[in-house]
């Protein structure tokens, strides 16, 4: 009974930034418990990869590509996928960027607007143009990927453009729950500590970063994308249906100290 709660068997699931990281590893997860899985994301050769990567274990998935700062473009996928697939049950918003350590007073205007524009303006419009969907058909689970820097301050980071936007990412996720918790769609977050990525590459060749962030967690480790994709699929899932406006730490204990 209990183990039934985790199958997505029937469901259809929209995974943006999913070409790679924790996205891909989340569209693993996703399908591995039955779902039909649709990888978005802005390169095609990315996109590409990580079917041919999935579909060589056995899952058949489709992709999309698209830019989820092009609002355009997220409502056109919406509405397509809705179309051909009668429902999109599950989005995970999972794309988005960190830029290299810059101190406060020196972000330019381009800098603060570009990852504003894609890790919580992409955020927004995703979810509003596939939260219409489900609202009309009542039903929807949304995990937005935020992070243990929209709680903290990593000592000794320089990221108030990244952090800031992920601490909007998390209050969207717990605004639009109360939006939309009696409609039928719930509106989760998790929020990784630093995890094995493209992305925080510049974590493991900085020592004194590196260090400092080794020696702030209690497991003394760093974070798996598995490790992640297995509680999107949690917060997806039926298993936690009373779940909705929740911002699930993942961080190996750092946010203890
Ligand atoms: P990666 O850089 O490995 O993967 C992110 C994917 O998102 C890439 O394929 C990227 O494409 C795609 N992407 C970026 N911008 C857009 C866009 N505008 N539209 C569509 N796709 C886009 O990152 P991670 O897997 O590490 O991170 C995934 C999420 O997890 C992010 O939201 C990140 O902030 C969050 N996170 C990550 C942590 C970590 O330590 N790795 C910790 C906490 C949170 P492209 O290659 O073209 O840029």
């Amino acid at each position: 009974m209990y183990l039934e709660k985790f199958k997505l068997s029937g469901k259809t699931a929209f995974i943006t930034g999913g070409g790679q990281g924790i996205g891909l590893a989340c569209a693993e997860a996703l399908a591995e418990a039955g779902a039909k899985v649709i990888i978005g994301d802005r390169d095609s050769k990315v996109a590409d990869s990580a079917k041919a990567s999935l579909k060589a274990k056995g899952f058949d998935i489709e992709t999309a590509i698209m830019d989820v700062t092009d609002t355009k473009r997220v409502a056109e996928v919406a509405a397509d996928l809705v179309a051909r697939h009668g429902k999109v049950d599950i989005l995970v918003n999972n794309a988005g960027i960190a830029r290299s350590e810059t101190p406060a007073e020196t972000v330019t205007d381009e800098h603060w607007l570009n990852v504003i524009d894609v890790n919580l303006n992409g955020t927004f419009w995703c979810c509003r143009e596939f939260g219409k969907h489900m609202l009309k058909a009542r039903s929807g689970a949304i995990v937005n990927v935020g992070s243990m820097s929209g709680f903290i301050v990593n000592k000794p980071q320089e990221q108030c453009f990244y952090n800031a936007s992920k601490a909007g990412v998390h209050h969207l996720t717990k605004s639009l729950a109360a939006e939309w918790g009696a409609r039928g769609v719930r509106v989760n977050a998790v929020a990784p500590t630093y995890i094995d990525t493209p992305l925080n590459a510049f974590v493991k060749s900085t020592p004194k970063m590196y260090d400092a962030w080794i020696g702030g967690t209690p497991m003394a480790r760093m974070g798996q994308v598995e490790e992640i994709a297995s509680v999107v699929l949690f917060l997806a899932s039926e298993a936690a249906s009373l779940m909705t406006g929740s911002i699930v730490l993942v961080d190996g204990g750092y946010t203890c100290w």
